[in-house]
């Protein structure tokens, strides 16, 4: 049995936290991110998990840190221009490719970036990120 888009995404209002992550850079300003075994992550996309369509990558901003060498967090907001909604997001990259993210009924999934070629990340390589939550919002007054 599918789910609807609307059974898939949890529709809070936004926070003021995550009105503050969308205030940041973008994440593709922040990139690439460079790990200590020379491991590369250069691209990092968002999906709308209401309509699927892309997030292009000057509507997605947040942060980038490191807490250790080896791990990668992303946290992120995104605007999906068509359904005129936030779309929060948080992902975990390991410096083997390891991916971690979180379904919009809070489970973890666990992912990789490129299965075949562990070391570095080919530029056309594309993250498909999963939402965790969506927020219906003003859009005007946040891009505003
Ligand atoms: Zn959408």
């Amino acid at each position: 049995m599918q789910d609807s888009p609307t059974d898939r995404a949890k529709v809070v209002p936004i926070t003021p936290q995550q009105v503050e992550t969308f205030r940041k850079p973008t994440i593709s300003s922040q990139l690439p991110v460079h790990y200590e075994n020379g491991y590369i992550l250069d691209v990092f996309e968002g999906a709308c998990s209401v309509c699927g369509g892309k997030v292009a990558a000057k509507d997605l901003h947040g942060s980038i840190v490191q807490p250790i060498k080896s791990i990668t967090v992303i946290e992120a907001v995104g605007l999906c221009r068509t359904c005129k909604i936030a779309v929060p997001f948080f992902m975990r990259i390991k410096d083997d490719g390891t991916t971690q993210t979180r379904d919009a009924r809070g489970n973890w999934i666990i992912g990789m970036v490129d299965e075949k070629d562990k070391g570095i990340t080919p530029a056309e390589k594309v993250i498909a990120l999963l939402a965790s939550a969506v927020l219906l919002i003003g859009f005007a007054w946040l891009i505003g």
